[in-house]
């Protein structure tokens, strides 16, 4: 096997594996500075936090659980709002509340947020009127803006990175805790929206039988702080050497090495090379790690993956993500699953139905349909249901606003519809009513 055998690499030994999808900087001291900046910070999260997410994930390993994560294809600092967070938290909230409740089934909650700030590209240039400059790679490298200002790679972003995850996670744990998911205040989490689709009349419906439920135990005398908080966690694409290996930090309890960007870290479809820095990088790391695996990964291929980044056979640390577009997932899944199940591991199966689906519009929108999206996750559980595993949980991207970014759905928004509110820095997402109706759809199929 090649890579580092050291108990932790460094960033040197790193890329020397030639790590995909980096930013170039012209100023290689302006970035040593800016990871000695960060190597002195506080973790953002905390080992113990990490390994009861890692514990959590293992309950849907093991069939136990529903895994939902769920948020921005890309964060922006720009959208770090109170408004905005409180949105996305309210939507993947109800989302749970949905899954909870009709399908009685634990779900473990787990945002793209606090984090999801570096965007891999399939291109590194973007042209538009005869103008070539290089493509967005999130905020954490350049800029949106299409001009070359904006375009340039400035590695002081990482540090804006920090700053906004630590602002993001700071209101997230305070709404977590301090009320705001009390399920006693289900009813509020929707007051503030229109509730003029059917999807919210469905949802306002359940909300107050789930009211009416809570009422009868509370004057059992059961209920209290179990009603009060909930268990949330982050996750992000660990995309950027620098940045990841910045925020690793020696558990003291241990000795270990966690990641302490998010609870969760996950390597994209663009950077799973076996030998390469971000399986060498993740394969180091405590937390629980996920692998985004496209139709283009064979069962061997997933196998290898797996005996990297599991080597301890350990329920919960490994996330098997499947994108593999909805015409693809009843032929291409299959035989991945049963390799790794004949390893013996217990990993878990979540179903993202976004990045398989992606196609553009004449007019110019990168868009997806809620059709097809479903049509994955249909095609995702009957693939389960026909080899007797558990399909652990969806990973989807969504806003808590009312966005145009997706056709379909109750709403039925059309090609032309995309133009009143396309909000996304990358790919589109489903809109707040998008996402509660794929939860009542995925709360039915859990019942079947
Ligand atoms: C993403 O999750 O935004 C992403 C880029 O996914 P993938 O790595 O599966 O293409
Ligand atoms: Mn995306």
């Amino acid at each position: 096997m090649t890579g580092v055998s050291s108990p932790y690499p460094s960033l040197s030994d790193l890329h020397a594996l030639g790590a995909a999808q980096q930013p170039q900087y012209p100023d290689a001291s302006e970035v040593g500075r800016v990871v000695e900046a960060l190597r002195r910070r506080p973790p953002l999260v905390f080992a113990g936090e990490v390994d009861e997410l890692r514990g959590r994930i293992a309950e849907a390993a093991a069939g136990r659980a529903f895994i939902l994560q769920a948020g921005d294809c890309a964060e922006t600092f720009d959208n770090v709002t109170a408004v905005n967070i409180k949105n996305s938290l309210r939507v993947q909230l109800s989302m749970a509340l949905v899954l909870q409740y009709a399908a009685q089934v634990p779900v473990v909650k787990v945002g793209r947020i606090a984090g999801q700030y570096a965007k891999p590209r399939s291109s590194d240039s973007e042209t538009r009127e005869g103008v070539t400059l290089p493509s967005y790679r999130g905020d954490a490298v350049n800029g949106l803006d299409f001009d070359e200002a904006s375009r340039r790679n400035d590695p002081q972003r990482l540090v804006e990175v920090y700053n906004a995850s630590a602002a993001t996670l700071n209101l997230v744990r305070a709404f977590v805790n301090g009320g705001f998911a009390d399920l006693r205040t289900v009813h509020s989490w929707n007051s503030e929206f229109v509730r003029s689709s059917a999807i919210e009349a469905r949802y306002e419906a359940l909300a107050a039988e789930i009211e009416r439920a809570l009422a009868f135990m509370i004057t059992c005398g059961i209920g209290g702080d179990e009603l009060r908080t909930i268990h949330y966690y982050a996750s992000h694409e660990a995309l950027l050497m620098e940045y990841e290996h910045a925020l690793t930090r020696i558990d003291s309890r241990t000795g270990t090495p966690y990641g302490t960007s998010g609870h969760m870290l996950w390597i994209g479809e663009r950077t799973r090379q076996l030998d390469g820095a971000h399986v060498e990088l993740l394969s180091r790391l405590r937390n629980p790690i996920g692998v985004k695996v496209g139709p283009t990964v064979s069962p061997s291929d997933a196998v290898a993956l797996v005996e990297r980044l599991d080597a301890q056979h350990e329920p919960g640390r490994l996330t098997l993500i499947s994108r593999m577009g909805a015409d693809k997932v009843r032929d291409v899944l299959p035989p991945i699953v049963e390799a790794v199940e004949a390893t013996g591991r217990k990993v878990a199966w979540v179903c993202d139905p976004m990045h398989g689906n992606t196609f553009s519009t004449s007019n110019g929108y990168k868009t997806r349909s809620f059709d097809r999206v479903w049509a994955e996750v249909d095609g995702f559980f009957d693939v389960h249901a026909a080899l007797g595993t558990w399909p652990g949980g969806v990973h989807v991207e969504l806003t808590g606003n009312d966005v145009t970014e997706c056709v379909g759905g109750a709403q039925e928004l059309s090609e032309e519809n995309l133009a009143q509110a396309y909000e996304s820095a990358c790919d589109p997402r489903l809109n707040r009513n998008q996402s509660l109706e794929l939860a009542f759809y995925l709360a039915q199929r859990l019942n079947d």
